[in-house]
């Protein structure tokens, strides 16, 4: 984009390059630029693209222009490459999906997983009928919710704290 820009304004940009911070590189008495940085000469890659460019700001235009907004639902675009700016409007807004108790809250677990249940419209926590899908932490959050419970396994904290070893610094004075 930058490259269609620049180009259109007039300038002539003859090369293009993609600066990374090369993270093998371990710095020795002086610092070293050429090492610390890698530069990829994406030219051609970037010149490749210019009519896509162009035809994505058609498309743009033509979708502003719109009276409506296009009836896209929400799905693993809204995340990818990068969060989506319109994302509060579409999730919380239009779907009120930013409170906790839903699919999309639950702790790990799997993208494809929680929008096949969006699209069989169990959203929300109560919408839930067979717990069996989900692994034993994923139920108890969701029976936590439901419950408005809190649920503390003891068991297991003693478990990990017996397991814990304590250590002691001891400073003379
Ligand atoms: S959040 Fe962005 S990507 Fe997702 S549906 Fe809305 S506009 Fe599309």
């Amino acid at each position: 984009m930058q490259y269609y820009v620049l180009s259109n304004l007039g300038y002539s940009v003859d090369r293009v390059n993609l600066i990374y911070i090369n993270k093998n590189y371990i710095r020795e008495d002086e610092l070293n630029l050429d090492e610390l940085f890698i530069v990829d000469d994406i030219t051609q890659q970037v010149a490749s693209k210019q009519r896509q460019v162009e035809q994505n700001l058609i498309d743009f235009e033509q979708i502003l222009a719109l009276e409506e907004e296009p009836n896209i639902d929400i799905g693993k675009q809204c995340h990818h490459p990068y969060k989506c700016d319109a994302y509060t409007y579409c999730w919380d807004k239009q779907r009120n999906l930013c409170h906790h108790e839903n699919i999309f809250n639950i702790a790990r677990l799997d993208q494809d997983k929680k929008f096949s249940l969006y699209k069989q419209n169990i959203i929300n926590f109560s919408d839930i009928k067979d717990l069996s899908i989900f692994n034993v932490q994923q139920q108890i959050q969701i029976k936590a919710c439901l419950n408005q419970e809190i649920i503390i396994n003891k068991d297991k904290i003693k478990a990990f704290f017996s397991d814990v070893k304590l250590s002691y610094v001891s400073f003379g004075l």
